[in-house]
């Protein structure tokens, strides 16, 4: 018998679109409506470090709202006692267990079932990579919220990603990124392209 969410939420956007915030105004909206504990949501957070067992935190959004949560790894590491489930960067849901992709899959869907789902991830990495994680729950989630950011050099509306720190990794947690506008974007890689063909 399959086991199926009662509903999932996706908010995708680029970095600085308000995604972590969406969670958290999501999750005051329903601590304050919760009548018995087991109605109030439960809050977690991918990570790329590295942790044995769930790591209670708090962070701040890039709008500066204060967070609390745990840091995970895996679905397996979630024990979600509560109707109603919120985890941020899923992005990075299947960074430490790429190998065993359909376990994490099973075990998500074992501990969404009944639930109402909330998810948060990056669209697209700093080279306009799509992140197939957030491409795959956005395919299975009932409803959609497309967010943007502002573009930090022209300030249009921004959906893809810069990265300004000069490290050449796809993941990293601790380099620099601000928000870009295609236009902005089309324009770094024209530039970039004639730079790498007159050398
Ligand atoms: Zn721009």
């Amino acid at each position: 018998m399959k086991k199926y969410a009662a509903s999932i939420e996706m908010y995708i956007g680029p970095m600085f679109s308000g995604k972590s915030t969406s969670l958290r105004n999501k999750m005051a909206e329903l601590m304050d409506n919760a009548k018995f504990a087991e109605d109030g949501p439960s809050y977690y957070r991918f990570t790329l470090e590295k942790v044995e067992s769930p790591k209670l935190s708090t962070w701040q959004t890039h709008g500066g709202v204060e967070i609390e949560g745990a840091l995970i790894n895996s679905f397996s590491q979630i024990k979600c006692y509560t109707k109603h489930l919120l985890i941020d960067e899923i992005q990075f849901a299947f960074y430490h267990c790429e190998d065993d992709k359909e376990t994490e899959t099973e075990i998500f869907n074992e501990i969404i079932e009944g639930k109402h789902v909330y998810l948060a991830g990056l669209n697209l990495d700093w080279k306009d990579v799509p992140f197939q994680t957030t491409g795959y729950f956005t395919c299975i989630a009932d409803k959609v919220n497309i967010l943007q950011s502002r573009c930090h050099r022209c300030g249009k509306p921004a959906q893809f990603t810069e990265k300004i720190t000069q490290s050449q990794n796809r993941f990293d947690e601790k380099a620099q990124y601000l928000p870009i506008c295609r236009n902005c974007r089309v324009q770094i890689i024209s530039v970039e392209s004639m730079q790498q063909t007159s050398v």
